[in-house]
């Protein structure tokens, strides 16, 4: 079961949330701002409902879990969403991430390679951004040739090398966000596809992720 109800004791836990993500270094107000207008305890069964605006990553069945609220925050911040950016995110999992980039008026397209996650996604449709979001069952190292070019493309789910079919489905001058495989945990990147088509590589800090997995499951 899933809460539906935002009330003002989730609107204050949110906005400390928000303050706490801040001092952690999010500095962009459109990002705070859109992580401020998401529920995030809809996107959690409700027995984490007390606990759904804590520094924690949650699980959303399938072993899979809800990112953390700084790093959605992070990846969000390294995209530099404009409003009508398309965006493939690979890894729907509770959609909650889609919805923030929804949130900046970013057109998603994500997808999920669980089938009872992608089905699961019920929540983010009682939000007016999801009209935004078009969700797909499907292999993410394929990406989505049909709908691509991307403006940007974000990765959710623990990279072990980076995906070529989606640096060719990313338009020239467009940003891929990816945490790549580096020993235990992951290195953000963010790579940039100059106007001639080459890669610049920027190096953040460590996360941890779920693993990115080939192929779909049902
Ligand atoms: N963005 C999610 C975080 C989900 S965790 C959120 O906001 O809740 C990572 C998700 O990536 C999991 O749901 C996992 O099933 C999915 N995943 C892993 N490998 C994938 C792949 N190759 N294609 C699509 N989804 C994948």
């Amino acid at each position: 079961m899933r809460a539906t109800e935002d009330t003002y004791l989730h609107k204050g836990m949110r906005k400390k949330m928000v303050d706490s993500i801040r001092e952690m270094g999010i500095s962009e107000e459109a990002v705070l701002g859109a992580m401020m207008n998401v529920p995030r305890h809809f996107f959690l069964d409700s027995a984490f409902e007390k606990h759904a605006y804590e520094e924690k990553a949650f699980l959303i069945g399938e072993d899979q879990t809800i990112s953390h609220p700084y790093t959605v925050a992070f990846q969000t911040q390294l995209l530099g969403i404009k409003p009508f950016d398309k965006i493939l995110e690979v890894g729907t999992g509770s959609a909650y991430q889609a919805c923030i980039l929804a949130e900046l008026k970013a057109k998603v397209f994500t997808i999920e390679r669980q089938k009872k996650l992608f089905e699961g996604n019920k929540n983010f449709k009682l939000l007016t951004s999801s009209l935004l979001i078009k969700t797909f069952y499907g292999d993410g190292f394929e990406g989505l040739p049909t709908y691509a070019p991307f403006d940007k493309v974000l990765i959710t789910a623990a990279a072990p090398f980076i995906p070529q079919k989606l640096i060719d489905q990313l338009k020239p001058g467009g940003i891929m966000v990816i945490p790549l495989n580096e020993g235990e945990n992951q290195r953000m990147l963010r790579i940039t596809k100059d106007i001639n088509g080459d890669l610049i590589e920027e190096r953040f800090s460590e996360f941890s992720f779920v693993p990115m997995l080939g192929g779909k499951k049902e």
